[in-house]
């Protein structure tokens, strides 16, 4: 397989066998996925597996997230189009693209420099011209763009973050990680008032550490 292989038709296979058999149902998410190509996130050698149903690394001892994990995330934040993002780990950068075509604006912070360049030039390589990307602890969120509509964690944190909740505009949904080292629950925050935040469990799931100053600080020997 490889260079061979053709893209859209395992594309849409992911779309319809991964994602809508099990629940997904926004139309502008299944749309997004459908047409955004995958493959060009991941390196070369991984491109054929780039549609199949798990996790891949990046580099740097990073992951690309699961399409269903990615679609599910998505989904949660409810983006009709106008919405300003926050995301929380670009990683290779496809998560920001799939939220760029359902959203005015992404802002997506790395705070791996290496990660975040090769993101920043297969998005400007394909003009994703409304996503900024950052060098930075996003365990801190991004003051400066804040408020947000939607904001997404994709890293597992030890708890829910504050600083990042605040950073909310009213009615806005968070989506992240919160757990041990090794397993999370995908959480969904909406802040409903100045100080009033719901919070749902979407499901279980396994991340990558956040780190930072609000993630966590030391590796567990394994
Ligand atoms: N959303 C990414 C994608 O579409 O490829 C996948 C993200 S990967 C599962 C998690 C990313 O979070 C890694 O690239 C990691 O370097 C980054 N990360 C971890 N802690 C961070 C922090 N405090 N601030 C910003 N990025 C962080």
């Amino acid at each position: 397989m490889g260079s061979g292989m053709n893209f859209s038709i395992v594309r849409r296979n992911m779309v319809e066998r991964q994602l809508k058999a099990r629940g997904i149902s926004d139309p502008r998410v299944l749309e997004a996925m459908l047409r955004l190509p995958r493959h060009l996130f991941v390196e070369e050698a991984l491109r054929s597996q780039a549609y199949s149903d798990f996790p891949l690394p990046i580099g740097e001892g990073q992951t690309i997230s699961q399409p269903y994990i990615v679609a599910l995330m998505t989904e949660a934040l409810q983006l009709t189009g106008g919405e300003k993002v926050l995301e929380i780990g670009t990683g290779s950068g496809y998560q920001a693209a799939v939220l760029s075509c359902l959203a005015a604006q992404v802002f997506s912070i790395e705070r791996n420099s290496a990660l975040a360049r090769k993101a920043r030039s297969v998005l400007d390589a394909n003009g994703f011209g409304n996503i900024s990307v950052r060098v930075g602890d996003g365990s801190l969120g991004w003051e400066a763009e804040a408020p947000f509509d939607a904001i997404m964690v994709t890293a597992g944190a030890p708890a829910v973050v504050e600083e990042i909740k605040r950073q909310l505009g009213l009615g806005g949904r968070l989506v992240m990680p919160v757990g041990s080292f090794r397993e999370q629950v995908l959480k969904r925050i909406v802040r409903r008032g100045d100080t009033d935040f719901q919070e749902t469990n979407l499901t279980a799931c396994r991340f990558v550490p956040l780190r930072g100053r609000h993630g966590w600080q030391d590796v567990p020997s394994r």
